[in-house]
């Protein structure tokens, strides 16, 4: 299978070179030339394999430079018992007879990041192995929050991999936070930047983009690569779980094979979403994909008027990991939809130019075909963390009430009750405060303490991940202003 920029299909590009390169040079994002088909049969085959093994099918697909032995390596070793604390890894809750949450936190930083990052790093090192490379990889990564610590878990003491994190300086919560800068290993940096997800996220792509900085590194022996969504070694393991869902789905006899689903997935940089249309369009029973955002809801226009515009207020919410307006990944859809690089193109020098472009009436109906697009704010937020934990029993994540929130208005509107898979992206132990706040507690005890407050609360445990922070010191206490983010980088690879 070959890989293209979704700028520009002249040059093509192995599997292991789109996931060493990350980022195309022309700013584009590497993408199949073409989505590979599952085969009949597949997900009756699926249907009785282990996560892992699912996995392995999958994901052989699109890198048919890895054998099913390296494959299956990188499987066992991600998404192991030492890393998740369930063997479903993925599992399926069903709150009724047609809502199903599928649980995407139970790995070691307790956020769907996990699913994705556990993996990169076995397909990164494979691939700049198979390359020859001789440098070193430094990863770069700008975070809202949960891919900041997954990469960072992910990477840590990797060989041949430095790994350095930035942050906005208040964009992420204090456990969020805490996370971070107590990170172990001898790889790693982490820095907080001045400004929101997009600044921190702009300034990476400048790095990027900085041919100073990229001759430096070289003498130095480094180069740079990214683990942000925008890499397909990020996209690829979170297709996987959504076919997995439907495997379950079937395997449970909640719905029968071939019996049409919909899924409800919480945004922020479009990746998560990208990856069900991507399982949808491999031949998943897939019908509506429903985008959820918060105040933030850059997507739901335009989802519903085809125009993308940036510019417009920005909020700190409740749900941070999709505190974000410039969605990286819904670049690769319009690759998808419009099948034009050059199109491609010219959206995104125009978002460049002016923060937003406008998608054709052809365009426009081809995705509202396949997407719809709801938001709330964090009143509504909290409220529905409310309702789902006293009408099921069942605790969430601000994150996941924004999903849940959308799936309700998608039904009032349009009467649809379709079996719906919401994907649950935090463990919300990750986000006590608000969800301690959502159960009507007004009294909220300091620090870590929290955690032992919301498990009291609800009779459900503290994730051992959250519970190991107590005792740990901060490492790191850098702060730059966007402008400065390369001497962090510099003084990291000395
Ligand atoms: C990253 C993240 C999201 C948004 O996912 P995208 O792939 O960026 O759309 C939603 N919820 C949580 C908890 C996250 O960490």
């Amino acid at each position: 299978m070959q890989y293209i920029s979704t700028r520009d299909r002249e040059q093509q590009f192995s599997a292991s070179q789109a996931i060493a390169k990350g980022l195309a040079d022309d700013g584009g994002l590497l993408t199949p030339v073409y989505l590979p088909k599952l085969p009949r049969r597949a997900l009756e085959e699926l249907k009785d394999m282990s996560y892992q093994q699912r996995a392995v099918y999958v994901m052989k697909l699109f890198l048919d430079e890895f054998t099913v032995k390296e494959l299956t390596d990188f499987a066992n070793a991600a998404y192991g018992p030492e890393k998740f604390d369930t063997p479903a890894v993925a599992p399926v809750r069903a709150l009724d007879s047609n809502t199903f949450c599928l649980e995407l936190w139970h790995g070691p930083t307790c956020a769907f990041k996990d699913m994705a990052l556990q993996m990169l790093p076995h397909l990164l090192t494979a691939s700049l192995r198979k390359q020859e490379e001789e440098k070193t990889v430094c990863i770069l990564v700008a975070t809202s929050g949960d891919t900041g610590k997954g990469a960072l878990e992910g990477f840590k003491d990797v060989d041949h991999t430095r790994i350095l994190v930035f942050y906005p300086k208040d964009g992420v919560s204090a456990i969020q936070e805490l996370q971070m800068v107590t990170q172990e290993g001898e790889n790693v940096g982490v820095c907080s930047v001045v400004g929101n997800f997009d600044d921190a996220q702009t300034g990476v792509k400048k790095l990027f983009s900085d041919e100073k900085l990229r001759e430096e590194l070289a003498q130095r022996g480094f180069f740079l690569s990214s683990a942000n969504s925008i890499n397909w070694g990020r996209v690829l393991p979170q297709i996987v779980y959504y076919i997995s869902a439907y495997c379950d789905l079937v395997r449970d006899e909640k719905i029968q094979l071939g019996d049409p689903i919909n899924i409800c997935v919480p945004t922020g940089n479009f990746g998560n979403i990208l990856a069900a249309y991507y399982a949808k369009d491999m031949g998943v029973p897939i019908n509506k994909l429903i985008c959820a955002s918060n105040s933030n809801n850059v997507l739901t226009d335009f989802l519903r008027t085809g125009t993308y515009d940036r510019n417009r207020t920005f909020y700190n919410t409740m749900s941070p990991s999709m505190d974000i307006l410039i969605s990286s990944n819904l670049e690769r859809l319009l690759y998808a939809i419009t099948g034009e690089n050059s199109q491609v193109r010219e959206y995104m020098e125009e978002l460049n130019r002016t923060g937003r472009y406008q998608v054709s009436d052809k365009v426009l109906e081809k995705i509202q075909r396949l997407f719809v697009g709801y938001c709330c704010d964090d009143t509504v937020t909290q409220k529905v963390i409310g309702t789902i934990y006293r009408n099921f029993d069942y605790l969430i994540d601000p994150h996941t009430a924004v999903g849940f929130s959308a799936l309700t208005q998608y039904r009032e509107e349009t009467g649809d009750m379709t079996p719906t898979v919401v994907a649950s992206t935090a463990s919300p132990f990750k986000f006590c405060d608000n969800v301690l706040g959502a159960l009507g507690e007004t009294n909220l005890r300091d620090g870590l303490d929290i955690l032992d407050q919301l498990s009291e609360k609800t009779g459900q445990p503290v994730p051992a991940p959250l519970a190991s922070l107590r005792g740990k010191q901060p490492r790191f206490q850098r702060t730059e202003e966007k402008e400065h983010m390369v001497d962090a980088v510099l003084d990291m690879l000395k």
